[in-house]
C-alpha cells in the first residue's frame, strides 16, 4: 500500500495550519494550502512550500460550509488525485463571555466550523483514502485543545465543548477505520503564540497565559506542526484514535 503524499490542512494561512504546511513540506508531502479569507497569507505559505522543492495548491474554502468543502475536494481530485494526509486545523473561537451571555448564533457559528466542518473534511478524506473505498490508506490529524479538558469557564465554554466533540470523535472514527488503511488521532494544543487570541478579545494571552503552564512559556506553532508531522509518518504506524497534548505540561 503506498500512501500518496499529498496532504491537505486547513485553514492553512497562518497559525499552526502554515506551520504544519511548512513542516510536511520538509517530510516530503505536496500540500493543499485552504484557507477562507486571506488569499495573500495562503499564497506565501504556498510560495514557501515551493521554495522546500513540493508542489502547493492553494484552495479557498470555508469548511463550515458544506458546498465549499465538496467543492475543494473536487479541485483537489482534478487538479491531484487522491489524498494520503488531512490535517484538520481550521477553527475559530469567539470573544471571551460567560454562557449565560451567549448566543445561539455565536454557537451554530463555532460549531458549523470547529465540529461539523472538521467532520466533513474527515468523511471527505475517509471516502477518497479507505481501502473500503479502492484508497491506498491514509492519515487524519484533528486539531484539539486543551481547553476541552480544562473547560474554559468564564472564557468560552462553548469553544471547549466544540473541542470535546474533536476528542471523541478522533476516538471513535480512529476505531472505525483501524482496518482500513487509515490512522485517525489530535493533537492536543495549550496556549500557543498565535494570532487566535486576538478572536476572543485577548492578543497577548500568549504572554499573560505562559504563568499558567508548567514549563511557564507559551507553545509555538511549529511545536504542534512537529507532532502532527510524527503521527502523519510511518513512526505512528501503530498510533490511532489518540490525542497528543502539546501543552507544556498543562
Ligand atoms: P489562527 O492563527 O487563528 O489561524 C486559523 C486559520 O484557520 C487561519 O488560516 C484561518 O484562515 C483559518 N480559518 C478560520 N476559519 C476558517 C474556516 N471557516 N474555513 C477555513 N479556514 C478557516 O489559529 P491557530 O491558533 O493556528 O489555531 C489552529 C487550530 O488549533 C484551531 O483549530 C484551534 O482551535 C486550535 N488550537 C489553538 C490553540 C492556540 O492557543 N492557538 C490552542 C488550542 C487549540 P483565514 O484567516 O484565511 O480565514
Amino acid at each position: 500500500m503506498s500512501i500518496p503524499r499529498i496532504a491537505l490542512v486547513t485553514g492553512a494561512s497562518r497559525g499552526i495550519g502554515a506551520a504544519c504546511a511548512i513542516r510536511l513540506a520538509d517530510a516530503g508531502w505536496d500540500i493543499v494550502v485552504n484557507y477562507a479569507r486571506d488569499a495573500d497569507a495562503a499564497a506565501r505559505v504556498a510560495a514557501q512550500v515551493r521554495e522546500r522543492g513540493r508542489r502547493a495548491l492553494v484552495v479557498q474554502a470555508d469548511v463550515g460550509d458544506e458546498a465549499a468543502v465538496l467543492a475543494m475536494f473536487a479541485t483537489i481530485d482534478r487538479e491531484w488525485g487522491r489524498i494520503g494526509a488531512l490535517v484538520n486545523n481550521a477553527g475559530i473561537v469567539d470573544m471571551k463571555a460567560r454562557l449565560d451571555e451567549m448566543t445561539t448564533a455565536r454557537w451554530r457559528r463555532m460549531f458549523d466550523v470547529n465540529v461539523i466542518g472538521t467532520m466533513l473534511c474527515a468523511r471527505e478524506a475517509v471516502r477518497r483514502m479507505s481501502t473500503r473505498h479502492g484508497g491506498q490508506g491514509g492519515g487524519i490529524v484533528n486539531l484539539a485543545s486543551a481547553a476541552a479538558v480544562l473547560g474554559a469557564p468564564g472564557m468560552y465554554v462553548d469553544y471547549a465543548a466544540s473541542k470535546g466533540a474533536i476528542d471523541t470523535l478522533t476516538l471513535g472514527l480512529g476505531r472505525e477505520v483501524a482496518t482500513e488503511g487509515v490512522r485517525v488521532n489530535a493533537v492536543r494544543p495549550g496556549i500557543i503564540d498565535t494570532e487566535l487570541h486576538a478572536m476572543s478579545g485577548d492578543p497577548q494571552r500568549a504572554v499573560t497565559g505562559a504563568a499558567l503552564v508548567p514549563m511557564q512559556r507559551a507553545g509555538t506553532a511549529m511545536e504542534c506542526a512537529n507532532a502532527v508531522a510524527w503521527l502523519l509518518s510511518d513512526e505512528a504506524s501503530y498510533v490511532t484514535g489518540t490525542v497528543v497534548a502539546v501543552t507544556g505540561g498543562r
